[in-house]
C-alpha cells in the first residue's frame, strides 16, 4: 500500500493503471476510518484491479469553523486500518495541493437536490462536496466510486453531478454500517460523551418504529411521532426529521404510489451533529 501526498504523483501511477486498462475504484473519506469507511473500501477491493482510499478534511464542506476544527484527525491510526485491506493506493492531500492558495468552493446546481434537508441546514455544504469530489474524479478518474447511504443525499448529489458531467464513472451506493446497538457509525460518534454514546441508538429505535407506522399511518402522523419522541428525550434535539421522495429529495406530504421514501434525520448530541435514515418502501 502507497501512501502518497501530491496530486502530480497520485496522476503518474493513475496514467500507468490506465494504460495497463486496470480498472480503479475510489472511496472518498475524511478519515477517522471507521467499519462502515472499511465496508466501502471492501466492495472497491473486491469489485476493481486497484483501490484508492482519500484522506482529506475537506474545508469548504463545513458551514461551522468549530466542527472543522473539532473534526478528528486520526492518520497514523487511519493507515494502520488500512493495511492488509486490499487498498492499493492511500492519497492524503493538505489544503495546500488540493486549493493552492483560494480555499473556496465552485457553485453547482444539483436540479434543486441540494436545497433540500442537509442543504437547508449547512449553507454551502455541497458545494463544498461537489467540488472536491469532482477535483478527486479528475485526480483519480476512477472507474467506479463508492459512497456510503449513510449520506444518502450526498450520494445522490454526486450521482447527478456525475451525470450532469458526462463522467464515465459508476456511483455505487453502499448501506449504512451500523454498530451492534444500531447507532449509525459515524467518525463523530468518538466525540460523543459516554451518556450520549450510550443513548445513541435511540435515533435508529426511533426512525424503524416510523417504517413500522409508514404501512399505515399518514406522513403527518409519522412526524408528529418522531417529533414528540425527541421532545422528550433529555439528551438529543431534533434539527428535522423529513419523510421524502428518494430520488427527488423532496419532502413528502402524502403517499405516492411507484415512489420510494426514506425517512431522513439530523440530530445535536450536545454539540455534535448525527444524522441518519432508513429506507420506508
Ligand atoms: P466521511 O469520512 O464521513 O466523509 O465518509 C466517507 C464515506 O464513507 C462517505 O461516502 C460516507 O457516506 C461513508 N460512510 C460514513 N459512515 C458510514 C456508515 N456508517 N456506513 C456506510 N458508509 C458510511
Amino acid at each position: 500500500m502507497e501512501v502518497v501526498y501530491k496530486i502530480a504523483t497520485t496522476k503518474k501511477i493513475i496514467n500507468s493503471l490506465r494504460e495497463k486498462k486496470q480498472s480503479v475504484g475510489l472511496v472518498p473519506t475524511m478519515g477517522a476510518l471507521h467499519k462502515g469507511h472499511l465496508s466501502l473500501l471492501d466492495k472497491s477491493v473486491l469489485e476493481n484491479d486497484y483501490s484508492i482510499v482519500t484522506i482529506f478534511v475537506n474545508p469548504t464542506q463545513f458551514d461551522k469553523q468549530e466542527d472543522l476544527d473539532n473534526y478528528p484527525n486520526t492518520l497514523k491510526e487511519d493507515l494502520e486500518k488500512l493495511k492488509n485491506t486490499g487498498c492499493d493506493l492511500v492519497f492524503v492531500p493538505n489544503a495546500q495541493e488540493m486549493y493552492q492558495d483560494n480555499i473556496s468552493a465552485d457553485v453547482f446546481s444539483f436540479d434543486g437536490l441540494e436545497k433540500e434537508m442537509e442543504g437547508k441546514h449547512r449553507a454551502g455544504h455541497f458545494n463544498g462536496v461537489g467540488t472536491i469530489v469532482k477535483r478527486f474524479f479528475e485526480i483519480t478518474q476512477p472507474t467506479n466510486a463508492y459512497f456510503g447511504e449513510k449520506d444518502f443525499q450526498q450520494l445522490q448529489i454526486i450521482k447527478k453531478m456525475t451525470a450532469k458531467e458526462n463522467l464515465p464513472i459508476n456511483i455505487i451506493g453502499c448501506p449504512i454500517y451500523r454498530e451492534r446497538d444500531g447507532l449509525a457509525m459515524s467518525s463523530r460518534n468518538m466525540r460523543l460523551s459516554p451518556i450520549h454514546r450510550k443513548a445513541g441508538p435511540f435515533i435508529y429505535e426511533t426512525l424503524l418504529a416510523a417504517k413500522e407506522k409508514f404501512a399505515s399511518e399518514s406522513i403527518v402522523s409519522i412526524h408528529n411521532f418522531v417529533s414528540q419522541a425527541f421532545e422528550k428525550h433529555p439528551l438529543f434535539e431534533m434539527e428535522y426529521f423529513e419523510i421524502a421522495d428518494e430520488t427527488t429529495l423532496k419532502t413528502a406530504t402524502e403517499k405516492k404510489k411507484d415512489t420510494n421514501y426514506r425517512g431522513f434525520i439530523a440530530v445535536y448530541a450536545e454539540n455534535i451533529r448525527l444524522i441518519d435514515n432508513i429506507s420506508l418502501s
